[in-house]
């Protein structure tokens, strides 16, 4: 169908940064994501010990469940505001240091090591900064990017992650004419030719 209407739409980080601060974030949801739920096994594959990667994370619950099962996560979220509000809720204690390679990043890392969380745009991340992953779980993430930076960020999450990998992702389907986005619609299509 037609997505001529959401091509050429942009949203800012500065809008993103403004939605934590206004707490205008109804994409977050507390109760975490059932479909993750649902296909945790198709993401472990019977795998221990996993690093799992979270692009524009928010302050995904979800990160804490898999943290919990003894993996390692690692998530980018442009809103600081949001990483410590991640930590605050779950009442986990961090630190946090520059990170060297991205002038102004920071990272937000769990006492106990198993949690890292990068505040920079995920535009500035390549694996000699963060490695590879095992697993992604992208929920909010590829339907929040601006169109106009899809293959973008379709190329740097393939450079992200390992061979034997599973990418979990899900998108929202509806009519982009009756709505301007984000979440944006993201046909089947373009899935297949951004991701093969
Ligand atoms: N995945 C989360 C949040 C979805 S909303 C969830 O499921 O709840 C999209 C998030 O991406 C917002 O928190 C926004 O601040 C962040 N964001 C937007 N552009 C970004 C960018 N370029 N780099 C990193 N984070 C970004």
């Amino acid at each position: 169908s037609d997505v001529g209407s959401q091509k050429e739409r942009v949203v800012t980080e500065e809008e993103w940064l403004q939605k934590w601060e206004m707490g205008n974030i109804g994409f977050h949801k507390e109760q975490g994501h059932p479909l993750l739920q649902k296909y945790l096994d198709v993401l472990l594959n019977g795998r221990s010990g996993l690093r799992i990667f979270f692009p524009l994370c928010g302050k995904a619950v979800e990160m804490k469940w898999l943290a919990d099962m003894g993996h390692s996560v690692v998530g980018v979220e442009v809103s600081e505001l949001a990483v410590k509000e991640f930590f605050s809720e779950h009442s986990l204690p961090y630190c946090e240091e520059p990170v060297s390679e991205i002038s102004g990043a920071k990272m937000f890392q769990s006492t106990s090591g198993n949690i890292s969380l990068y505040c920079c745009s995920i535009y500035d991340l390549s694996s000699s900064i963060v490695g590879k992953f095992d697993g992604v779980w992208d929920r909010g993430a590829l339907v929040a990017v601006n169109p106009r930076d899809r293959q973008r960020y379709a190329s740097l999450m393939i450079n992200l992650v390992e061979k034997n990998s599973s990418y979990l992702l899900a998108t929202v389907s509806y009519d982009p004419n009756k709505h301007k986005g984000p979440p944006f619609y993201v046909p089947e299509s373009e899935i297949k030719s951004l991701f093969g």
